[in-house]
């Protein structure tokens, strides 16, 4: 894997793709800063090289140019988080923006204007590429939130760089993390999919039973299984059209010997709210009018076991509808647990969509080994797709 460590970026112009895609506000705030945040590092082992940054990002998803999706919002931030005077172009292409390319001294930033603002970045056009590329003598890539899109600016261009292109620090982890869990993970290897649907989870599902010991299923997603295994599941969510798969999965499971853990209570409520009546029941035996929103406490406590039994851990989905606070318990639990093993020496990894917002805003961010930046990506990667942004640097 080529990475920033194998090149010395002295005089060198780096045009660097970064995930600056952050929320803003009304008022054009940054609400999050931690993908600026994440990119700092390699911006500043560039410029301590010696080298200079052209960082260009999206940010929404413009229509042709519309002011709101403008880079200069998160102009000033940038300048903020890095610590370095950072010039900035109103087009990511073209006269100006080349021009302050070529002006670029060493140790300076250059930030281009929002590259959707071209339709050609999504097309992936071969132009809009050679034109960014003209811009600079490296390319590196550090935006592993958009790995998974096949555009201009996190694939194509690499064609123009040959020779010179590489992965930012970012990526780099990302991809060893997930390296770590799928091809090289110490055993044994636990993969938890939770949140509300089979459907969205179940090509992961797959991919995955070949390469963990256990597979704990929670969430929503549980319903689906119980009922398929003639439970009674009341109102809980559930996909009847894949109840078949559920039991095809089940089957395969057992096929290569990778213990699968289910829910075996649930906190019920008697709507979905937060200020519904609860109770807690069986999986199975779930009464008309009623659903299961949460994992019980004797699941919280089989998983618990299992999760610290294991050396290599995965985690993708809430154990239950963790938004509202009296169906949060069994997510933050595991989470706990998962803290827990890592600080025993397990190697977690949280990662793709919902779990990520649990983990940061019940404050086990620092308490497991890597969290993923990047929700598509991370889930593409985990159905074991090859990722185009990836592939591009390795070929
Ligand atoms: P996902 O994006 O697939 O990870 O799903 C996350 C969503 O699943 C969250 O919004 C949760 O509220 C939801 N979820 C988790 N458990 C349940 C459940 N038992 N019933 C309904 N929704 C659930």
């Amino acid at each position: 894997m080529k990475t920033l460590n194998d090149f010395n970026f002295k005089d060198k112009k780096a045009l660097i793709r970064v995930d600056f895609n952050v929320p803003l506000d009304d008022e054009f705030t940054v609400t999050d800063d931690s993908r600026i945040v994440a990119a700092k590092p390699t911006i500043l082992k560039i410029l301590e090289d010696g080298g200079s940054c052209i960082l260009m990002s999206h940010l929404g998803r413009p229509k042709g140019f519309q002011s709101e999706f403008s880079l200069k919002h998160i102009h000033a931030k940038v300048e903020d988080i890095i610590g370095v005077k950072t010039m900035f172009v109103n087009n990511s292409i073209g006269g100006e923006a080349q021009a302050a390319a070529d002006n670029l001294k060493p140790g300076e930033i250059l930030l281009l204007e929002n590259l959707r603002f071209h339709p050609e970045e999504e097309a992936g056009d071969k132009g809009f590429a050679e034109a960014l590329s003209k811009l600079a003598d490296v390319f590196v890539n550090d935006a592993f939130g958009t790995a998974h899109r096949a555009h201009a600016s996190t694939a194509i261009i690499a064609d123009f760089f040959p020779e010179r292109k590489y992965f930012g620090y970012l990526m780099e982890q990302e991809i060893e993390s997930i390296k770590k869990v799928m091809e090289n993970g110490e055993k044994p290897v636990l993969a938890i999919l939770g949140g509300a649907k089979v459907s969205s989870k179940i090509t992961i599902i797959e991919n995955i039973l070949d390469k963990v010991d256990h597979l704990i299923i929670g969430g929503g997603m549980t319903f689906t299984f119980v009922k398929a295994q003639g439970g009674k599941i009341g109102d809980s969510i559930c996909e009847d059209d894949k109840m078949e798969l559920a039991l095809e999965i089940l089957k395969k499971a057992k096929e290569k010997n990778v213990e699968v853990h289910l829910p075996v209570d649930v906190v019920a409520a008697d709507a979905f709210s937060n200020d519904a009546k609860t109770q807690v029941l069986k999986v199975s035996e779930i009464p008309d009018g009623w659903q299961g929103l949460d994992a019980g406490p004797q699941t919280i406590e089989n998983f618990h076991e299992v999760v610290l039994e294991c050396k290599t851990i995965l985690w993708n989905g809430p154990l239950g509808v963790f938004e509202m606070e009296n169906f949060a318990k069994g997510t933050i639990e595991l989470g706990k647990s998962i803290a827990e093993a890592t600080k025993k020496g397990a190697f977690s990894l949280v990662g793709g969509g919902d779990s990520v917002a649990a983990v940061k805003e019940f404050g086990f961010e620092d308490k497991v080994s890597y969290v993923s930046t990047g929700g598509g990506a991370m889930l593409e990667s985990l159905e074991g797709k090859s990722l185009p942004g990836i592939a591009a640097i390795m070929k």
